[in-house]
């Protein structure tokens, strides 16, 4: 064989190497755990593996973490930012979907909702869109007085802290903190987002940082993203200390949990066990010295509850599920935000104020080069929180999201559209986008969502097979407030279109894309603006609060303050799922938080 033919075979070998290579050097996971562990913990995700990490820093706790996705890394996907929509609907998204909706949602196809969660180590920070927002006083303090005791304001900042290591100058230490896990910063953004931050102090607002003071106001995004990669549950609170613990921490992939074991306990109280899981169509079944801790998020926690025999009793006998323990809470409270897009055309946008202007190359290389550019952020630049006129507490219950991004458009249009929302509707955004010559990309979006729904929907089992994805009823706009808090949204887009920095670049809010505009309904009158926010609906991901936290006096309550399953022992539940009402913001911080406080909780009650 001649050298030059040599050289070309090892270099054919190697590239076919390759990637067996780099997913074995970036495993976590293994293939065989052990038989017993004294905890373990459903769901890889973004409660669970702080939790995961936190057991573990004691070092005679062993502790097994069952993930029905599989692994994280390496994937150009999952860390480079902007990629995050190509996520959906890939073997990493669980790919629920809403039933129809009765109210909302009436221009997406059968009038579906789809509803990603990430079905991968890293759970669902492995594909959000990285916002790093906290939420108000208020609600905190409202779980408190609901019957939370011990989840006030006051008692989850230090959990907060105790999660972050802000990498953002001119913060004050007594609202975040340095030295934590999750990497926090402020990443890029276009000269687009600053003009948003102009027209909101045009307009009278401040601009702060949003997790320390006052969140009202127009503010730049905090998120989980550092020298231009995301950070996700597992980058941060698994991968840095997995190679030191890796006798007492074991992650299993691909192993899908159908059910938590229970045996006679104490006082004839079933006491959890252990779990069943499928991997690769082999049932295991692993011992819990201690406890199992649920961390399968808002949809998978009260699922694996109600097929384990744990939810409203009728449900389960109807399900011909034995019943373990009946509690009605279970599914039940279902809180979600729900977000409607407007269209922004701007006519005058000139060089190099849109991140739409970027060459690919220019893109790539900056990318490369210093980690920063339209590659280093999630599309998202610029937010305003504001309160409505509906507001009950000083929280905002109105946000604004400034979207800018070449990508925004191209995604909606190729992805989105086409598999969710009804031709009709595809057709007329197509048309405009030739009117418009969406080639330009002079356009933006503003996404106008309620913060405080009033809407609460349910999930139920659709069948005891552990396979079937559950009904997913969230009863989006059943309640009119939350119409009149999103027309209030689009009041304020309004404002923003009359402001001089607005005006500057031309910026004017597309209506003819909808089918809203008839004789009945003259544009911007309430009633379009109602018909526009019923028709395009979506979910923005944010789905809490189907096994509560509530005090034992709460009917509705499925955990105690302490995330112990009512009724039973050795069991808890710890990730969105446990919110008894939805933050006035982005869900991810708040599930960060949970698991830090869920995991001191553990600690203390084992003496760990
Ligand atoms: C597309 C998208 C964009 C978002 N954008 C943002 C944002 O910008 N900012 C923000 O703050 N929030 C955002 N969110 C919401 C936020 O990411 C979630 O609220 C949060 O990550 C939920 O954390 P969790 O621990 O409750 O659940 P998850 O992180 O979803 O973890 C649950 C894990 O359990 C696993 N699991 C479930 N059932 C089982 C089972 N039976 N057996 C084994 N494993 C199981 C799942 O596969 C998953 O890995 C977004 C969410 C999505 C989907």
């Amino acid at each position: 064989m001649s050298a030059m033919l040599k050289h070309v075979a090892i270099i054919c070998v190697c590239a076919y190497l390759l990637p067996y290579f780099l997913r074995w050097y970036y495993s976590i996971t293994i293939d065989q755990p052990d038989e017993e562990y004294d905890f373990i913990i459903v769901g890889a995700g973004t409660a669970g593996n702080v939790i995961a990490n936190r057991l573990t820093e004691s070092p005679n706790t062993k502790v097994l973490a069952l993930e029905a996705g599989d692994n994280d890394a390496p994937n150009f996907f999952i860390s480079v930012p902007l990629f995050a929509p190509f996520l959906q609907r890939s073997k990493r998204d669980w790919q629920f979907r809403t039933e129809p909706q009765k109210k909302a949602c009436l221009l997406l196809k059968d009038n579906v909702s789809l509803w990603p969660r990430g079905k991968v180590i890293g759970g669902s920070s492995t594909m959000n869109y990285l916002w790093y927002v906290r939420g108000g006083k208020d609600g905190y303090d409202s779980w408190e007085k609901s019957g939370a005791t011990g989840w006030s304001y006051k008692d989850v900042l230090p959990y907060f802290k105790k999660s972050e290591q802000a990498m953002h100058k001119n913060m004050t230490e007594d609202f975040h903190g340095t030295d934590g896990y999750l990497k926090t910063s402020y990443p890029y953004n276009s000269e687009l987002g600053n003009i948003m931050l102009k027209a909101g102090e045009e307009l009278g607002y401040k601009h702060t940082d949003y997790n320390a003071d006052d969140m009202v106001g127009f503010h730049l995004a905090q998120q989980t993203v550092y020298n231009g990669q995301r950070i996700t549950s597992a980058s941060s609170f698994l991968r840095p200390i997995i190679k030191e613990r890796r006798k007492r921490l074991h992650i299993v992939g691909r192993a899908h949990v159908r059910q938590i074991v229970f045996e006679a306990g104490e006082d004839g109280r079933k006491r959890a066990s252990g779990v069943i899981y499928v991997r690769d169509d082999v049932e295991v079944k692993v011992r819990a010295r201690k406890e199992v801790i649920v961390s399968g998020g808002a949809v998978g926690s009260p699922q694996l509850l109600m097929l384990s025999g744990i939810g409203p009793k009728q449900h389960l006998n109807d399900m011909e599920i034995p019943v373990v323990a009946d509690l009605k809470g279970v599914g039940q409270n279902l809180k979600d935000h729900v977000y409607v897009p407007a269209t922004i055309h701007a006519s005058n946008l000139t060089d190099g104020i849109s991140v739409n202007d970027n060459t690919l190359f220019k893109t790539a290389f900056e990318y490369l080069l210093r980690g920063t550019g339209p590659l280093g952020y999630a599309g998202p630049e610029a937010q305003a929180l504001i309160r409505s006129s509906h507001a009950k507490t000083n929280s905002p219950d109105i946000q604004l999201i400034l979207l800018s991004a070449e990508w925004t458009m191209a995604n909606i249009e190729a992805n989105q559209n086409n598999l969710n929302y009804k031709q009709e509707y595809v057709d007329r955004l197509r048309q405009w986008g030739e009117e418009h010559d969406t080639k330009t990309l002079s356009n933006f979006l503003i996404f106008n969502g309620v913060l405080d729904p009033t809407s609460v929907g349910y999930i139920k089992l659709r069948s005891s097979n552990y396979l079937d994805h559950p009904v997913i009823q969230p009863n989006y706009l059943s309640n009119q407030k939350d119409v009149e808090i999103m027309i209030e949204g689009f009041r304020l887009i309004e404002k923003l279109e009359k402001t001089k920095s607005f005006k500057e670049i031309g910026a004017k809010m597309e209506l003819s894309a909808l089918n809203c505009g008839d004789e009945t309904q003259s544009p911007r009158s309430d009633k379009f603006y109602e018909c526009m926010v019923r028709a395009i609906t979506g979910t923005s991901f944010h789905p809490v609060g189907t096994a509560k936290i509530g005090a034992p006096s709460d009917v509705m309550a499925v955990v105690d303050p302490r995330l112990r399953v009512y009724k039973v022992d050795g069991l808890r539940v710890a990730d969105a799922s446990v919110m008894p009402s939805i933050p006035s913001a982005n869900t991810q911080a708040a599930c960060y938080m949970i698991g830090e406080k869920a995991a001191d909780m553990i600690k203390e009650d084992w003496n760990l």
